[in-house]
């Protein structure tokens, strides 16, 4: 019975967990009766046995609200267990677990079979489907398991990263603590808000820095993506933006809707032709180099903190406080535009370097955006000795072959490290 100490409850769209932390005798008994619901218990043997996979039926819905109904004045956390039950299917399938710190692997076996017994699959077919599938997953994975940890942070629900008791944080990014005139009221997001990052908050961001990085770089990736926030309707902290560019042309975004509009003209009765390309001409510009900084931040944010030690160089870096040659080179980016794929909250996965193989970076980042995903190291790590440029980069990239035939990835260069335009090329094409 003291093994679990947690239930977690999983759905096809839902997630919830819950904890016993105050174990009295009476909280005890009442976990006890939560429990049953999901368990055979063998009192005799004192054994309890969690069924993980059960099927929101009518009779358990019922027992689920009874139990609520019974013992929610005694842990106003049981409330949550409604809303988890009321938005559950008729007979949809879901899994409670004793425990939340799933893996990759489980998890993605978890959610793979959510979405095939939704879809009707019995459980034997369902059970073969993911043994063949688990089977491609080691083998797509096997080569960069070799040498990395694959550490995906979640989104789905609120997370706060590093220290929780304010006045023992330390800024990640500047090293000054509460002692050292540091403050941490601001929520800091570690993908900026904007890009509709709800969920992942950074503790050990003091104040002064997270105002300096959003003018001094987060600005550059914000304006990088804007066109995307308007095209897919993405609010921020003051809802989905409108952008003017020049020429008198704008974009709107209005009832699901994403609009071009030429302000010029606007009286013409004439019908216009279509254009095949539009080449809009934001009023701002963009320091590549600053989005390739601001990238590397928001690893460094949810990056476990025993790591940042290796990251000294990085961050003065990403301070600008790294004095780097004119011409100097930065490993590429590699991007590719998955429109099928639509990410409603940006997410990130981290794979850190386990061998000492210092072939292939210490840190390397999955950054998925909307549409985009955005593969990159974080360069000037003291376990390096690379630059990760040119062959040295195609070592790398020959490493993440899971990557090679999801399709079409660009290699951009974000090296410059001066204001640039940004001119947007828009291909259109008609409907029939
Ligand atoms: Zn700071």
């Amino acid at each position: 019975m003291s093994k679990i100490n947690v239930l977690f409850f999983i759905s096809n769209e839902d997630s919830l967990q819950f904890k016993l932390d105050n174990i009295t005798n009476e909280s005890l008994i009442i976990y006890f009766q939560l429990l049953s619901i999901f368990a055979d218990i063998n009192e005799e043997k004192k054994l309890i046995e969690l069924n993980a996979l059960h099927k929101a039926t009518e009779e358990l819905k019922d027992s689920m609200k009874q139990f609520v109904d019974k013992y929610k004045g005694e842990d106003p956390r049981f409330n949550k267990l409604t809303s988890f039950f009321r938005d559950l299917n008729d007979d949809e399938w879901f899994y409670v677990l004793p425990r939340n710190d799933l893996g990759l692997k489980k998890s993605f076996y978890i959610q793979e079979s959510l979405n095939l017994l939704d879809k009707g699959y019995i459980f034997d077919e369902v059970k073969k489907i993911l043994e063949e599938k688990e089977a491609k997953f080691n083998n797509t994975f096997s080569n960069v398991l070799k040498d990395y940890h694959i550490i995906p942070i979640p989104c789905e629900k609120k997370i706060y990263i590093g220290e929780n008791n304010k006045k023992k944080r330390v800024c990640r990014f500047c090293k000054k603590s509460k002692e050292d005139g540091a403050t941490f009221k601001h929520i800091a997001h570690a993908i900026p808000e904007a890009l509709g990052n709800k969920n992942i908050i950074n503790n050990e961001e003091c104040d002064e820095c997270n105002s300096k990085f959003e003018k001094m770089i987060e600005r550059d990736l914000i304006n990088y993506l804007n066109i995307y926030r308007v095209f897919w309707g993405i609010k921020g902290k003051n809802g989905v933006p409108k952008i003017k560019f020049k020429d008198d042309k704008l974009i709107d975004y209005q009832n699901d809707i994403f609009y071009i509009q030429d302000t010029v003209d606007n009286d013409s009765q004439e019908p216009i032709d279509f254009p095949n390309n539009i080449k809009l001409e934001p009023y701002y510009s963009i320091n590549m180099m600053d989005v390739y900084r601001c990238f590397c931040k928001i690893s460094l944010s949810v990056i476990d903190k025993k790591f940042i030690k290796y990251f000294n160089e990085t961050i003065k870096w990403i301070n600008k406080n790294k004095s780097l040659s004119n011409n100097y080179k930065l490993p590429k980016i590699a991007m590719l535009l998955n429109p099928q794929n639509f990410n409603e909250q940006p997410n990130i996965t981290l794979y850190i370097r386990k061998s000492d193989n210092t072939c292939y970076p210490l840190l390397v980042s999955e950054l998925r955006i909307y549409t985009f995903i955005f593969v990159y190291i974080v360069p000037f790590s003291s376990k390096d000795n690379r630059e990760f440029i040119e062959e040295e980069y195609q070592d790398f990239w020959s490493k993440f072959e899971h990557y090679h035939g999801a399709g079409n990835w660009n290699f951009k260069n974000f090296s410059s490290d001066i204001d640039q335009d940004f001119i947007i090329n828009l291909k259109l094409d008609k409907k029939e």
